[in-house]
C-alpha cells in the first residue's frame, strides 16, 4: 500500500471527566497489569482515496472510552489486528522514558506487512505515545518495577464483508499503570510444554504480533495454568522439538562456560525487543551470545549434566523471569526450588538500569516523553 505524505500534529480534545486525583491514587496503589486505563487515548485513522493511496490523517488524543465500529468491520470477522507492547518508566528526577520505542514501531511495521495492513510512519507511532503519555503524566507510577505499560494497536475498521485488505484502518494507543510484576521477589517460574497446540507454523504469523496469535495460544495457556505453571512453552514439532518461545516470553539459555544461546529468529517467532537488547547486554558484559536452534533434548539433557546453567524467560511485562521446572505429563527438567541464576540477574540488573536510569544509557535506547 502506498502512503502519501503525513500530518503528524495531533489536535487534544481533554476528558471531561477525568478520574480525580484520589481515584487514581486509589488505582496506582495497586494497579496489577492491565486492570485500569487512564484517562485518554492516541487515535490516527488512514482510509484509502479513490485514486489508491492511503493517507494517515485525524491524528487525535481524545477521551478513552468506548470505540465505535461497524459490525462489518474488518476486524470483527477476519481478525485484521496487530499490537504492540512497551513501558513508560518514571525516573528519579520525576522525567518519564520509553526504552526503544523505534523498535516497536519497525516491529509494527513488520506485523503490518504481514497482515496486510499499512505502514505506519515511525514519527507517528512515536509522537502517538508521546502525546498521550503528556496528557496523563500523572498515571505514570514511580514504585520500584512500576511503570506505565502502552498498547499500540491497529485494527480493520472498514465494514466490508469480502475477504480482502480493509481501505480503512485505525492505529490506537492506550495506557494501563502497572505494577511491580513480581510483587518484590523474583521466584523462578514453571513452564508448561505444549505437546497438543503449536503456535505457529513455517509461512505463518508467529514472527508478527497480531490478535490472532494469542487467541490461538490461550488453551495452551489454560492447560499450563491448570498444570500449575505460568506460561506454556512451545516447540515445533516438526524441526525436532526446537525450542521456540513462551506464550508471551523468549528464552535464554546460560551455559557453564557463561555464554549464552537463544532460539534463532526462524520466522515463527516474536523477535522481542528485550530479546534483542539482552543479546546486546550480554555481549558487553563480555559473554558470548548465539542465536542458534535449541532443542528439548538439549535442553533436558544440559541442564542433567550441568552443561546448562540458568535458564530464564524475558519480554516488556516482567523484563527476566529465571525459569525453575519445565514440564508436561512426560518431561521434568529442572526444579520448583530452584534459586535465580546469578548471570539472570546480573543481566536483568543491568538492562532494568537502563530503562529506570539507573545505568547510563550508552546506546540513546531511552526516549524522554
Ligand atoms: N514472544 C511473544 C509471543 C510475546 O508476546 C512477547 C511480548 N511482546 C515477547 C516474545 C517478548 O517481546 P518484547 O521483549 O518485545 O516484549
Amino acid at each position: 500500500m502506498t502512503e502519501t505524505a503525513q500530518d503528524v500534529t495531533f489536535t487534544i480534545q481533554r476528558s471531561e471527566t477525568p478520574k480525580t486525583a484520589e481515584e487514581r491514587a486509589a488505582i496506582l496503589e495497586n494497579p496489577g497489569f492491565g486492570n485500569y486505563f487512564t484517562d485518554h487515548t492516541a487515535v490516527v485513522d488512514y482510509t484509502v482515496g479513490e485514486d489508491g493511496k492511503g493517507t494517515w490523517h485525524d491524528a487525535r488524543v481524545e477521551p478513552y472510552g468506548p470505540i465505535s465500529l461497524d459490525p462489518a468491520a474488518g476486524v470483527l470477522h477476519y481478525g485484521q489486528e496487530i499490537f504492540e507492547g512497551l513501558k513508560a518508566y518514571r525516573h528519579a528526577d520525576g522525567s518519564v522514558w520509553t526504552f526503544r520505542p523505534d523498535a516497536n514501531a519497525r516491529r509494527l511495521n513488520k506485523s503490518a506487512a504481514r497482515l496486510a495492513l499499512p505502514q505506519l510512519p515511525e514519527e507517528i507511532f512515536v509522537e502517538a505515545i508521546k502525546r498521550l503519555v503528556s496528557e496523563d503524566a500523572q498515571w505514570v507510577p514511580s514504585g520500584d518495577g512500576e511503570a506505565l505499560y502502552l498498547r499500540p494497536f491497529m485494527i480493520a475498521t472498514e465494514a466490508f464483508l469480502g475477504v480482502r485488505p480493509a481501505q480503512e484502518v485505525s492505529f490506537r494507543v492506550i495506557a494501563s499503570p502497572a505494577g511491580n510484576y513480581f510483587g518484590g521477589e523474583l521466584k523462578p517460574v514453571s513452564i508448561w510444554i505444549s505437546r497438543q497446540y503449536a503456535r505457529a507454523g513455517r509461512g505463518g504469523t508467529g514472527a508478527a504480533k497480531c490478535g490472532g496469535n494469542y487467541a490461538a495460544s490461550l488453551i495452551a495457556q489454560m492447560e499450563a495454568e491448570a498444570n500449575g505453571c505460568k506460561q506454556v512453552l512451545f516447540l515445533d514439532p516438526f524441526n525436532d522439538n526446537a525450542v521456540e518461545e513462551l506464550g508471551g516470553m523468549n528464552v535464554f539459555f546460560v551455559f557453564k562456560d557463561g555464554s549464552l544461546a537463544t532460539p534463532a529468529l526462524s520466522g515463527t517467532i516474536l523477535e522481542g525487543v528485550t530479546r534483542s537488547s539482552i543479546i546486546t547486554v550480554a555481549r558487553e558484559m563480555g559473554r558470548e551470545v548465539t542465536e542458534r536452534k535449541i532443542t528439548l533434548d538439549e535442553w533436558r539433557d544440559g541442564v542433567a549434566s550441568g552443561e546448562i546453567a540458568e535458564v530464564f524467560a524475558c519480554g516488556t511485562a516482567a523484563v527476566i523471569t529465571p525459569i525453575g521446572l519445565l514440564k508436561d505429563e512426560t518431561e521434568h527438567i529442572g526444579s520448583e526450588d530452584a534459586k535465580a541464576g546469578e548471570v539472570t540477574m546480573a543481566i536483568r540488573e543491568r538492562l532494568l538500569g537502563i530503562q529506570t536510569g539507573a545505568v547510563e544509557d550508552t546506546h540513546g535506547w531511552l526516549t524522554r516523553l
